[in-house]
């Protein structure tokens, strides 16, 4: 297939043919944002890229069907913009166009089934290791939760339920398989948990490191608490890419940023904050600030965005990302009063012109888009019991206090 032919293929996406993305549990899926995925039990590299379920998903990719594994793309599309399907099309057509030449003749499809696979990209997360017990996130992502809630017996509905990780047998040969096609892979993504206190990662960076794959494009969603793991120095073993993108998560500062994202020491984070915006005045590093907007901080956010520009925890040049949560419905940004969120629109707004004055590359359809998620429903009436019987639960389990961090907030207690 020509280059045009499969850029203007409607449903064409280059993932599934040169991809492995793998979720806690052996759960393997076209890409992250691929759902559902589905449990491998082997371990084996050939049992996961040709598991039924990524076949099929092949098959009907190049049929020209939209499976509904891929709406999140679908519905991106529809909406006018440019979708990760689209954009790792054009990425791949751009780089790597033999990879495509490569995979297309040797895949089937009237099966799906893909032969002799070369792994391009990798966006493995092992298990759910974490260092950190977010309020935003679940025991699915993070082992701290899943002690806490084993401890304190916590109901599904906060955070509790079992989370399947597979066994260290097959995450060893998950590790394998990367590590076999270490010559060959151009992205490495590493998630969790998180990934910077999971040993395997290291492996792998080493793994790069010693066969001079300096051109592979690697690129992390951390927490930004660990530049250094047992004997590795993270930050020199970083130096030698080409191009290196790092996406840390932060939603607020100081206390608030304790109390959302518990495991954070606060002086400790600025300090690591600010190491990454000096690194990111060398070319190839890109620091991406990566903030979950909820109700604990759709409403300090810009604020915050103010301060660590004033502390050198991002600079000139720093992109800003927003998600907005959208689960448990009563942590959505939506649960807070009408009137209180009007009310803030002028900051997002103000928000928008500071960050174009200063070259924080945060847009204004991303605010806006946020903004919109929060405001265009109310469900301050449906949820606020659960946001509080939700809140104090953890508060009470962690000693922490919604209403002493949160004053401003004071009436959602
Ligand atoms: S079409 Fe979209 S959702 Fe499906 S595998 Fe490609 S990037 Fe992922």
């Amino acid at each position: 297939m020509k280059n045009s032919t499969i850029l203007n293929h409607p449903t064409f996406c280059v993932l599934p043919f040169v991809h492995l993305y793998q979720s806690p549990g052996n759960i393997v899926s076209g890409c992250c944002i691929s759902h559902p995925g589905k449990t491998v039990e082997s371990g084996e590299l050939e049992a996961k890229i040709n598991a039924p379920h990524m076949k099929s998903l092949r098959k009907r990719l190049l049929a020209g069907e939209m499976p509904n594994v891929c709406k999140s793309c679908w519905n991106i599309e529809s909406a006018g913009h440019l979708s990760p399907r689209r954009s790792f099309n054009e990425e791949w057509i751009k780089n790597w166009r033999e990879d495509i030449e490569y995979a297309l003749p040797r895949t089937d499809p009237t099966t799906g089934h893909i032969h002799n696979f070369v792994m391009r990209y990798a966006d493995v997360r092992f298990n759910n290791v974490c260092n950190f017990k977010c309020r935003t996130c679940s025991s699915n992502f993070s082992s701290l939760w899943v002690a806490e809630n084993k401890k304190h017996n916590t109901p599904d509905w906060i955070g509790g339920g079992e989370v399947g990780l597979g066994t260290e047998e097959q995450q060893e040969q998950t590790l394998q398989s990367i590590l076999d096609n270490i010559t060959t892979i151009r992205k490495m993504y590493f998630a969790g948990g998180e990934p910077l206190v999971q040993e395997k990662n290291y492996t792998i960076l080493q793994a790069l490191i010693d066969n001079k794959r300096f051109d592979c494009h690697l690129m992390f969603s951390t927490n930004g608490s660990v530049t250094k793991f047992k004997d590795y120095d993270l930050i020199d073993m970083l130096s030698k890419f080409k191009k290196v993108t790092f996406s840390v998560s932060l939603d607020d500062i100081e206390q608030r940023a304790e109390y959302i994202r518990h495991g954070t020491n606060w002086d400790e984070q600025l300090k690591n904050l600010q190491k990454f915006s000096v690194l990111s005045r060398q070319s190839n590093f890109e620091y991406v600030l990566s903030a979950t907007i909820s109700a604990f901080n759709f409403m300090s956010f810009p604020d915050a965005v103010y301060k660590l520009y004033e502390q050198g925890a991002i600079i000139k040049g720093t992109a800003l990302g927003l998600t907005m949560v959208q689960e448990p419905a009563w942590l959505s940004a939506r649960v807070l009063p009408e009137d209180k969120k009007l009310e803030k629109c002028k900051d997002w707004d103000r928000l928008a012109v500071f960050c174009r004055q200063n070259n924080i590359s945060l847009t204004n359809e991303e605010i806006q888009r946020c903004v919109t998620w929060a405001t265009r429903a109310n469900t301050y009436e449906d949820y606020i019991m659960k946001f509080q019987e939700h809140t104090r639960y953890i508060d009470n389990i962690r000693d922490e206090n919604f209403s002493s961090v949160f004053p401003e907030l004071e009436y959602m207690t």
